[in-house]
């Protein structure tokens, strides 16, 4: 099925996940439009946040909505930042961080992985709710993982966050940083939640 100009709600208010989650659907013919759900990120997993955004913003919205929660475990950092990858550190200080925590840490013990839930939420049976979550709206909920190693300096100007000194494990080399838009998607844990999330989708 082609939902052709159709729009889906993303709760999120990162253009930059936006483009991405728009590059990825794009043969379901949906507009992805980015709305912020107003909700803090409680969740002790991807999982939980990327449901708690999806249903924030089905609730408000009273109509479908997909949300994705994402980051980098850092073997090195037992996992770290994880889930808080995104307010660990100051946006500018994100890679000087790693970088400086990782220092002196040889290749082989640079692992880390990018981590993406991606959820869908449909409105409770009465429309439009008050944000609580509704036990038997339909929702799913689904992990992409790519596996990589952080690099010794940053390379590349695309993609965002931490692409500069992410590695994947798969690729030729280069950071996600250097690859074009669609060699990254292919790869990447969120181009695998979100295609695992599609057929979800359509009915
Ligand atoms: P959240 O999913 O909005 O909570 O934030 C995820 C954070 O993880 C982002 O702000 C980035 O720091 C990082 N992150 C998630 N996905 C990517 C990616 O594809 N590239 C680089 N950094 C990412």
């Amino acid at each position: 099925m082609n939902a052709a100009g159709q729009r889906l709600l993303l709760a999120t208010g990162n253009p930059h996940k936006v483009d991405e989650v728009q590059a990825i659907l794009r043969h379901l013919g949906y507009e992805v439009v980015g709305r912020d759900p107003g909700v803090e990120e409680t969740g002790p997993t991807f999982e939980a946040n990327a449901l708690l955004k999806a249903r924030a913003l089905a609730a408000a919205a009273g109509e479908l909505a997909i949300a994705d929660d994402s980051g980098i475990e850092i073997d090195a950092l037992e996992g770290g930042p994880g889930v808080h990858s995104a307010r660990w550190a100051d946006e500018g200080d994100w890679i000087p961080r790693v970088l400086r925590e990782l220092a002196g840490v040889p290749e082989s013990a640079r692992g880390c992985r990018y981590v993406c839930a991606a959820a869908a939420a449909w409105p409770g049976p009465s429309g439009r709710q008050s944000g609580l979550h509704v036990p038997h709206a339909r929702e799913f909920v689904v992990r992409g993982v790519v596996e990589g190693r952080v690099a010794e300096m940053p390379r590349g100007t695309g993609g965002f966050g931490y692409d500069p000194i992410m590695i994947p494990t798969e690729g030729d080399g280069r950071t996600f940083a250097e690859m074009s838009e669609s060699e990254k998607h292919v790869l990447s844990h969120r181009g695998r939640a979100f295609r695992q999330l599609a057929p979800h989708l359509v009915d």
